[in-house]
């Protein structure tokens, strides 16, 4: 293959690289996008010069600085790749795999370079950065793969599980090769095909973090959109744009009930403690109700201490189940007081509840049905739920 020789793809990656370290940097320090996993991409680029050489620039080098800088820089490159990646898909996992994967890894490099042997820094390099292209390839399916289409998490995961296999074909290949010679590494010098596939991944896995970090973006926008920033919970649009879809599903079958929430007596604390203290409750409220709903239920702050619910139900004439979830977030929340600033805060709220009815024109005349059962349940003394429809009050102070 005359038209790849090593040194010319060797440049070409070095370029590829350092351009997409200076546009990480860019995105990162100008546009403070994805800052911290910015950085880890920038430097992860520029090891990765460093880790594949350029051919015969290393020729005067003493044999051991030779074998020892591409081990160690390509098993560097990997774990800023793997903790960029983590930063990029908010993980929440620890780096402790990561450091035993890569400690081990470099305790193996060293230790081969120490005996002399030509082949064990090569395999113990191969199989820590193949471990941890595997734990890549695991983080973006665990990030994105619930979120995002099969395909779509397919495409992302692929460059690192190729690495995968490239990594596992190597380390065979060092194995082979090791049955016949001692200077192992000699020979698994990069070929011209090495070198592109190298090449070639490099890329893939680039763009592959980049459709992530675009990803990321334009969830931070939704977000911003349609959440209300104080609380997390679906802000008065998000919330009346579900309503409408839930209204037109309903001539399909699906039905779904409204809960009214509002917190009682909620203007005391802002009086007393101040409007931080207003603020934690709020939030302390919504974690309560979240954890108490699935996650087709959607929670919306309607404006101020108000909420409501829409609740998914099974049959359009559920309201047993709508009525026992709302009874349940009530129950939640007066048994959980909010812990702020060393006062205990006793919270409770009122619940109105309402089906929609065949005939109602939109989800609108639900919510002032729910609502005028929320009343209720305040003119009956706050920190019930009561029940519209078949008009019955379940009142459970
Ligand atoms: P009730 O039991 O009848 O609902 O009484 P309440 O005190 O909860 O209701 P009221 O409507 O009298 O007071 C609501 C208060 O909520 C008034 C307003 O200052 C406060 N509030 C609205 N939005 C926020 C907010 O984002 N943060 C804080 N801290 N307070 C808010
Ligand atoms: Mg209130
Ligand atoms: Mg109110």
């Amino acid at each position: 293959m005359e038209f790849l020789d090593v040194p010319t793809v060797l440049k070409v990656s070095a370029l590829l690289n350092l351009m997409a370290a200076l546009a990480w940097l860019t995105l990162a320090q100008v546009f403070r996008i994805a800052p911290r996993a910015g950085r880890l991409m920038a430097a992860a680029h520029l090891v990765r010069i460093v880790a594949q050489g350029c051919g015969d620039c290393m020729a005067g080098w003493p044999v051991l600085l030779r074998q020892a800088v591409p081990e160690f820089s390509l098993l560097a490159c990997m774990v800023l790749l793997l903790l960029a990646l983590r930063r990029m898909l908010r993980s929440r996992q620890r780096s402790r795999d990561v450091a035993w994967v890569a400690g081990l890894g470099m305790l193996g490099v060293t230790l081969g370079l120490a005996s002399g042997s030509g082949l064990a820094p090569s395999l113990a390099g191969t199989l820590s950065v193949t471990v941890l292209a595997l734990f890549a390839a695991r983080e973006v399916v665990r990030g994105v793969g619930s979120q995002l289409s099969t395909a779509i998490t397919a495409c992302m995961t692929l460059p690192f599980a190729a690495l995968v296999l490239l990594g596992m074909a190597h380390a065979a290949e060092l194995l082979l090769i090791s049955g016949g010679a001692g200077d192992a590494a000699s020979q698994a010098l990069p070929s011209p095909v090495r070198a592109a596939l190298w090449l070639v991944l490099t890329v893939s896995i680039t763009l592959s973090l980049i459709a992530l970090m675009i990803w990321r973006v334009i969830m931070r926008i939704q977000h911003l959109t349609y959440r209300d920033p104080l609380t997390g919970a679906l802000n008065r649009r998000a919330f009346e744009q579900a309503l409408t879809e839930a209204q037109a599903q309903l001539q399909r079958g699906h039905g779904f009930a409204l809960a009214m929430i509002d917190i009682d007596h909620f203007k005391r604390i802002n009086d007393a403690h101040g409007h931080q203290a207003g603020d934690a409750a709020l939030q302390h409220c919504v974690r309560v109700w979240q954890a108490g709903l699935r996650e087709m239920d959607r929670l919306g702050r309607l404006g101020g201490e108000e909420f409501c619910v829409l609740l998914p139900i099974g049959s359009p004439s559920d309201l047993a189940t709508a009525a026992a979830v709302a009874e349940r977030l009530r129950s939640q929340l007066a048994a959980q007081p909010l812990h702020w600033k060393g006062i205990e805060l006793n919270l409770s709220a009122s619940f109105g509840v309402a089906l929609p009815v065949a005939g109602d024109a939109q989800g609108e005349i639900c919510l002032a049905r729910a609502d005028a059962e929320l009343y209720r349940a305040k003119a009956e003394g706050r920190n019930r739920v009561c029940v519209a429809a078949a008009l019955d009050a379940v009142a459970t102070a």
